[in-house]
């Protein structure tokens, strides 16, 4: 039985609270505190209709680490986690430090004036929280998150050793908007805007942002799509942890009009993250566009389709080259139908609620930061399977 403190109250945080309540006998109590606590009384709201649980909510300034060691000190939770945004992390990880207490997020920290991807900045708190006998477990959503432990269930039940990875992305879902993006509209801009990379022989390859595309024919009726290169942030830790990889690479679906629309606004500067005048006031136009965009939250009722995201991996078992996909596909309207939340928050804020499970139950323990591939996958796979995220595996042998 354990107090959870959930931080942020978006997409991702109202799944995370809605499954983290239909699990009363193990989150004993939850707490959901953002930015703005209107927004966590209609999810609190939304929880007590859905499940019957009551969740507490409050009001926080996560920049602000004084603020949230107040709130831990008064809450008392065994676990925070931060399903806010990445600039959080490190004001998050801070708190949790000086009052002991353990820590999960589902994105690594970037610098707001600067679009980077690095766990440099979150790594750099290991022998700290080591110290202080707490963890805390980076990158607990789907990608980073169940794609790496995806990796992990592969090279403990499946090969000896794996050769190359492909994370392969597909939202092939429609929300019916010309443009709008299912998370965070500034964090998903930055991220597909940066530059691709991808691993290859001991070296980092940069390209050009979405110059590399192939078609892949993804399962279950989703049929072939256009997947692009990018940069994500498990490479990193992926690269580090399983040995003997030599290709890593990360892709992900985008329709012609998201990359028209995209185009165009990079074009006339409003994808920008340094600040610009307009009219006597500062203003960075990429923060000014997410304003403007739907938010992400209210896609829930009107997104249909599926999502597919699984890793294609290539190695050695018992000597002879294999060939192996796993993945999950999960529909936008079943997702909303049980959380009120298309399909992208809920295969965020799942994985956010299983990794919680894993700490607070025991299952995963460690003290100093980890990274999911570096824990035993199984008790988390079986309950991605309970969960709402069930997972398949194909097997080709050469
Ligand atoms: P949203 O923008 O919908 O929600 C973010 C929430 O954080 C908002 O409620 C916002 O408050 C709150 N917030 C922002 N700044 C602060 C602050 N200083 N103090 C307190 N609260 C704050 O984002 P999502 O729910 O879509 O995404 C949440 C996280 O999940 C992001 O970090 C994103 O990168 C990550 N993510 C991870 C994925 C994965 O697979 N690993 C996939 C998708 C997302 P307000 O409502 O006032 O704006």
């Amino acid at each position: 039985m354990a107090r959870i403190l959930i931080i942020g109250a978006g997409g991702v945080g109202n799944v995370v609270a809605h499954k983290c309540a239909q699990l009363p006998e193990i989150f004993s109590q939850i707490m959901l505190a953002s930015r703005t606590e209107t927004k966590c009384r209609q999810i609190a709201d939304n929880v007590r209709f859905r499940t019957g649980s009551n969740i507490l909510t409050a009001q926080l300034d996560a920049d602000q680490t004084l603020e949230i060691v107040r709130l831990i000190e008064f809450f008392k939770p065994e676990l925070v986690i931060n399903v806010a945004l990445p600039y959080q992390d490190l004001s998050i990880m801070d708190a949790c430090l000086e009052t002991g207490v353990n820590y999960l997020d589902t994105a690594n920290y970037e610098p707001p004036d600067e679009a980077r991807f690095e766990y440099k900045w979150q790594w750099a708190y290991h022998e700290k929280f080591e110290k202080k006998g707490i963890m805390a477990l980076l990158g607990s959503g789907f990608d980073p998150g169940v794609t790496n432990v995806f990796c992990a269930y592969a090279l403990k039940h499946r090969f000896d050793e794996i050769h190359e990875l492909d994370i392969i992305d597909c939202n092939a879902g429609d929300h019916g908007h010309p443009f709008a993006t299912n998370f965070n509209p500034e964090i998903n801009i930055r991220e597909v805007t940066a530059k691709g990379k991808y691993w290859k022989d001991g070296n980092w390859v940069e390209t050009d942002p979405l110059a590399e595309s192939m078609i892949f024919d993804f399962p279950e009726g989703i049929g072939p799509k256009k997947c692009y290169l990018m940069y994500h942030e498990e490479l990193e830790s992926l690269v580090k942890h399983i040995k003997g990889l030599k290709k890593a690479r990360f892709w992900m679906t985008f329709s012609d009009n998201y990359l028209k629309h995209l185009e165009v606004l990079q074009n006339v500067g409003m994808t920008r993250i340094d600040p610009v005048n307009y009219n006597g006031v500062e203003i960075i136009p990429l923060k000014f566009l997410k304003v403007l965009l739907p938010d992400p939250s209210s896609l829930g009722p009107v997104t249909k389709g599926k999502t597919c995201i699984g890793c294609l991996i290539k190695g050695v078992k018992d000597g002879a080259l294999r060939q192996y996909y796993t993945y999950n596909i999960c529909d936008h309207e079943a997702a909303f139908k049980e959380v009120g939340a298309q399909a992208i928050s809920y295969t965020t804020g799942v994985p956010a609620m299983i990794g919680a499970m894993m700490i607070v139950t025991g299952k995963w323990t460690g003290k100093g930061v980890f990274n999911m591939e570096q824990f035993d996958p199984d008790p988390f796979m079986e309950q991605l399977n309970k969960r709402g995220l069930p997972w398949t595996e194909i097997i080709w042998k050469d």
